[in-house]
């Protein structure tokens, strides 16, 4: 089974996902851990991406998907994938049912965890002080919602055309989107 969380920054994304990998026994695809991890490494990507992530602005596309490419057209994650944060943008999405295409996959579910931004920087408050993440605090935490916003819009519009397109209320408790998560699942 193949999964996509959407959402804005703080949505829940990470936490739902790191849920379902262990119960579906699936690949998390987080490109903003996938990024921070390049930026670690020091890597020439990293050193490319370093300021406009610290910006709270986006990644260009060609990154992004050089990075996930692999992930995806690796045999052992066939139809294990739990996608976060990732498609954000429309040519991401066309990028990736390519990908899917080419690997005889597709998305079976897509999960849209809808989230005001008054909750969302209440959140993200929280979560720097916890990870200590440098693009949370509250100028960009601002941004990345604006930004969100502003360049998923067609991406959104274009999944939601789709039946299995299911949007839940993000500003539940995590326990309560678990369950709406599982009910669509039936798992
Ligand atoms: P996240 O951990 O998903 O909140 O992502 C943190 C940051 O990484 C974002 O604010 C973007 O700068 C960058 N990023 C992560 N995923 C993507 C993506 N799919 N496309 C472009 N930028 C991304």
């Amino acid at each position: 089974m193949n999964i996509i969380l959407f959402g804005p920054p703080g949505a829940g994304k990470g936490t739902q996902s790191k849920y379902l990998v262990k119960k579906l026994n699936g690949i998390q695809i987080s490109t903003g851990d996938m990024l921070r991890d390049e930026i670690k490494k020091n890597s020439e990507i990293g050193n490319k991406i370093i300021n406009d992530m610290n910006d709270g602005k986006f990644v260009s596309d060609e990154v992004v998907n050089s990075l996930i490419k692999d992930v995806i057209s690796n045999p052992k994650n066939k139809d294990r994938l739990i996608f976060d944060g990732y498609p954000r943008s429309l040519n991401q999405a066309k990028n990736l049912d390519l990908l899917l295409k080419d690997t005889n996959q597709k998305i079976d579910f897509i999960f849209f965890l809808n989230v005001n931004k008054d909750i969302i920087v209440k959140r993200i408050e929280k979560r720097k002080i916890l990870e200590k993440r440098l693009d949370d605090d509250s100028d960009t935490i601002l941004k990345r919602y604006d930004t969100y916003m502003e360049t998923t819009k067609p991406t959104l519009e274009f999944y939601s055309k789709n039946s299995n397109f299911h949007e839940i209320d993000g500003s539940l408790e995590i326990s309560q989107i678990t369950s709406k998560i599982e009910a669509f699942l039936n798992v």
